[in-house]
């Protein structure tokens, strides 16, 4: 099923993230994560793909199983590292098994990297060579504060309507802690007159440490309240836990209230923290 069928319609759609194993050993752990989520019957789930492509066989792979328990999957595709022919041939194996839902992305750029030998400068290039080779429903990123190297959000705004015009059929955002910023977001994307649905990305945090240094680099705002909440049971990883999925719930309630219809929970292989979240809104999903 195409996501775009997923998040328009009337119920409200709850997805899912994992991202896929570094190396062969981890591959079978990581599936029992991914198919425990499966079990929770999210309304689809993607799988990210790993910095320079390397592991990108693995993306595949958890996607087809996925698949094959039933859930709608939605591969990750990044291109900064990748040829032409490289970028073919992964669209082949995606079809070939059955996978319908990309998301294009560029990819982080990375260190050392020449751009005179790059094939892609950005994610609408490879939205256009997605489209061009046909059968794939396209997603793509979005930052509600704008993606660190934008010289401001106007300039962010534009390429998103140049992934849209290549083919870009719904975006997907960077996490938030403050819906309030999203939702200006949209509010710019309307009177610029980007209208693909926007699927609203949500992070539990579970491990505080870890996402303050992830903001850090992404530029994400982290709200006073937030910040007390991680200042008081940062080192109490259970209150944590629980914290994080209250915080998060609250966030994605508020969103769905507000007309938002699609929240992508950013689960990091966690299941039992997809699970608390479900049971969470159990209700308001009907
Ligand atoms: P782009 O859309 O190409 O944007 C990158 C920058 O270039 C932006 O500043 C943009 O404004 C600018 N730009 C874009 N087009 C133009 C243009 N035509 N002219 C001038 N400037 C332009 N990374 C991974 O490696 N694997 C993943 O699985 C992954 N999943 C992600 C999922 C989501 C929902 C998000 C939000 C990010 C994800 N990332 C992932 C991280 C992402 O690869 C990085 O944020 C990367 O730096 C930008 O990727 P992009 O696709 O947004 O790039």
């Amino acid at each position: 099923m195409k996501i775009t069928e997923i998040i328009t319609a009337k119920k409200p759609s709850l997805s899912f993230e994992v991202f896929p194993p570094k190396t062969s050993e981890s591959f079978e752990s990581v599936l029992s994560a991914a198919k425990e989520i499966a079990l929770l019957s999210p309304s689809y789930m993607s799988v990210t793909y790993g910095a320079g492509g390397g592991t990108s066989q693995y993306t595949s792979d958890v996607c087809e199983a996925l698949g094959d328990c039933g859930v709608t999957p939605l591969a990750h595709l990044s291109c900064i590292c990748a040829s032409k022919d490289r970028v073919r041939e992964e669209l082949q194996r995606l079809k070939d098994k059955g996978i319908e839902n990309i998301l294009a992305l560029r990819g982080d750029i990375p260190v050392g990297y020449d751009k005179t030998s790059v094939h892609y400068h950005y994610a609408s290039e490879l939205a256009k060579e997605i489209s061009d080779f046909g059968g794939f429903c396209i997603g793509g990123a979005c930052y509600p504060e704008g993606h660190p190297e934008s010289a401001n959000s106007n300039a962010d705004i534009e390429s998103l309507k140049i992934k849209v015009e290549n083919g870009v059929e719904f975006l997907t955002t960077q996490m938030f802690f403050d819906n309030n910023i999203l939702y200006n977001f949209m509010y710019r994307l309307y009177r610029a007159g980007v209208n693909v649905p926007v699927v609203a990305g949500v992070m539990p945090v579970t491990n505080a440490k870890q996402v303050i240094r992830i903001c850090k680099i992404s530029g994400t705002a982290l709200p006073q309240r937030f910040l007390r909440i991680v200042d008081r049971y940062g080192d109490d990883p259970d209150a944590m836990k629980q914290a994080g999925v209250a915080y998060a719930v609250e966030q994605i309630i508020d969103l769905f209230a507000n007309g938002i219809n699609a929240v992508h929970i950013y689960s990091m292989n966690k299941p039992d923290v997809a699970k608390a979240i479900k049971d969470n809104i159990s209700e308001i999903l009907k």
